[in-house]
């Protein structure tokens, strides 16, 4: 691949390496919370921590950020497990936020036996009130100078379960007039009395997002915490707890995250699309989650080259959904088998009027032009075959290379043929072409000297075998989705999904051991995949991307 300049979170860890921050060390999370499944932008920040480990000779966690019981769960855990190793990468040590409950609430005591920190009686909008606006300060807090020893036992009975949810807070005392919002006397724990899918019922208080995040990098001295921007104003917090703590002082540092054309990445929004039925599940291929992705046909290098080619930036972007399809067309260009198949749901029946009826002939077409290596396969060819209807018209426009009466066209790695005849039903529609082939212009071996303009591709009627292929269009129909007033679900696309019969040349039934992993390409058509709903009986394929390029202009 060819160099590409640092970004700027690769420069601060050179300098930092050579400045010799500690000992040169290289160590980063991945720092999920398991409330969804893995995204697109998922794998930006993947392939940015693991990707820097990997350059720099250090190493990455995977951490569970479960400080949030109500929304969590195990089958999250696993799936995210399983799309990090499929994106290709393999972390140092698996680790939970919830195991650190004991040392954070530890670290909570040490901040109120300090002075630091203290239980506030205030109600959630009481406290919001006290802390006023950006532009004046807030308000004290009447709890704000409890002693001590009042705030340590009153913590201690919160932890014990005496008191019910939302009674009572645990609150940093910082800086009630701080310009930072987030400084003005910020929640580090709340009461919930929930069951954890960890912890169980041992806890009834649960650490807020801002103080269990930055000390559980302390805690697994992580040296460099990256995060997105909306975390910018975080950090003076970020440092205030490291600091007042003197814990190791991890870095926070933070990136633009992605944000793709026609496409919703919250976990929350996505969510909603699966629990309301306008996808099959979080791994719909409409979805922009890494499993919708898989099942689309895409690969983990595709996803790769995307992230790296996307980049590292400071400043919030929204990137075209073109580069991401354009990523994996690129890849299965270069891979994947073409082979045949006839979309339609009523293809037109081609009888070659010349053809002996009980001839049998085998050809050998090349699997892929773009890899020689990928050799020939066996495509049997027949007296009668299917072709497309879009590539027959009656009464063509000028520079209609395909069939119409008169015409000539070659079929794909087989002979010419020139169409004499149009059958019609009663109502007026074609239903066949009768047709002859010229037997000296087989593919390979062509002697005619005839010279056509169009190559059309089709499947021996007698051998075809049966698909479902699903065809799929965007979810959303506006670009910027978050641009939007009003509730994404009004720009779902209705026609995101549709299924059409396809008719497949027969090397097709054994997909699974001649494709790479079922991905092909469907001449002409597009590249598809095997969906995990095929059964012997039916084969039911995935159109990962269609050929044509929208993208690179
Ligand atoms: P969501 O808004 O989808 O719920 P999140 O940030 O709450 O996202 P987490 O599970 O907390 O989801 O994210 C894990 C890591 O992935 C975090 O470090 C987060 O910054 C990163 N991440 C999440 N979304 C994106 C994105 N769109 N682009 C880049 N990184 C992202
Ligand atoms: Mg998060
Ligand atoms: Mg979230």
């Amino acid at each position: 691949p060819e160099e590409r300049s640092l970004n700027f979170i690769e420069q601060l860890v050179e300098e930092d390496i050579a400045g010799g921050k500690n000992g040169g060390r290289v160590h980063t999370r991945f720092p999920p919370e398991p409330n969804g499944y893995l995204h697109i932008g998922h794998a930006k920040s993947i392939c940015l921590n693991f990707g820097l480990a990997d350059k720099y000779g250090g190493q990455t966690n995977l951490r569970f950020d479960d400080t949030n019981p109500v929304t969590e769960d195990v089958e999250y855990v696993d799936s995210i497990k399983a799309d990090v190793r499929w994106l290709g990468f393999e972390w140092e040590n698996e680790f939970y936020a919830s195991d650190y409950f004991d040392q954070l609430y530890e670290f909570a005591e040490k901040l109120i036996q300090a002075g630091l920190a203290y239980v506030d009686d205030s109600t959630a909008e009481q406290i919001a009130a006290q802390k006023g606006t950006p532009t004046e300060p807030g308000k004290n807090s009447p709890f704000r100078d409890r002693s001590v020893e009042e705030n340590l036992d009153l913590f201690r009975r919160m932890k014990a379960g005496e008191f019910p949810d939302g009674a009572k807070v645990l609150r940093a005392k910082v800086d009630m007039a701080s310009p930072n919002m987030h400084l003005r006397d910020p929640l580090m724990y709340r009461i919930k009395h929930a069951h954890h899918h960890r912890t169980g019922d041992k806890w009834c208080i649960y650490p807020m997002y801002d103080f269990a995040h930055g000390q559980s990098d302390a805690i697994e001295h992580i040296t460099h915490s990256l995060c997105t921007l909306e975390f910018v104003v975080h950090r003076p917090l970020y440092d205030w707890f490291i600091e007042k703590l003197a814990i190791f002082p991890s870095q926070q540092i933070e990136f633009a995250r992605l944000n793709l054309t026609y496409t919703v990445m919250s976990k929350r929004k996505l969510l909603q699309l699966v629990n309301e039925g306008h996808v099959t599940g979080w791994d719909d291929p409409r979805m922009p989650t890494i499993s919708g992705l898989r099942r689309r046909g895409y690969t983990p290098s595709a996803i790769r080259e995307f992230c790296d080619r996307i980049g590292i930036a400071r400043r919030e972007n929204l990137i075209d959904v073109g580069l991401l399809e354009f990523c994996i067309r690129e890849e299965l260009n270069k891979t994947a088998p073409r082979v045949m198949a006839v979309l339609d749901e009523k293809p037109l029946k081609v009888v070659l009027t010349n053809y002996p009826e009980d001839k049998n002939e085998i050809l050998k077409i090349e699997n892929n032009p773009e890899d020689p290596a990928a050799g020939e396969r066996e495509v049997p060819f027949s007296r009668e075959v299917w072709i497309e209807r879009e590539d027959f018209m009656e009464n063509p426009p000028k520079k209609f290379f395909r069939l119409f009466p008169g015409g000539m066209v070659r079929l794909k790695g087989a002979y010419i043929i020139k169409c004499d005849e149009v059958v019609k039903d009663d109502a007026g529609e074609v239903t066949e072409l009768r047709c002859t082939y010229i037997p000296e212009s087989r593919s390979g071996s062509d002697t005619s000297g005839i010279n056509v303009k169009g190559t059309i591709h089709w499947v021996s009627v007698p051998h075809a075998v049966e698909a479902e292929v699903r065809l799929y269009d965007r979810l959303l129909t506006v670009e910027d989705p978050s641009a939007e007033d009003g509730d994404f679900k009004e720009f779902i696309n209705p026609n995101s999904l549709q299924v059409v019969r396809g008719l497949v040349e027969p090397s097709l039934k054994n997909i699974k051991t001649d494709a790479q992993e079922g991905r092909i390409q469907f001449m002409r058509k597009g590249y598809f995949c095997l969906d995990a709903d095929s059964t012997a009986d039916k084969l039911v394929f995935n159109r990962t991307v269609t050929l044509k390029d929208s993208w690179a202009k």
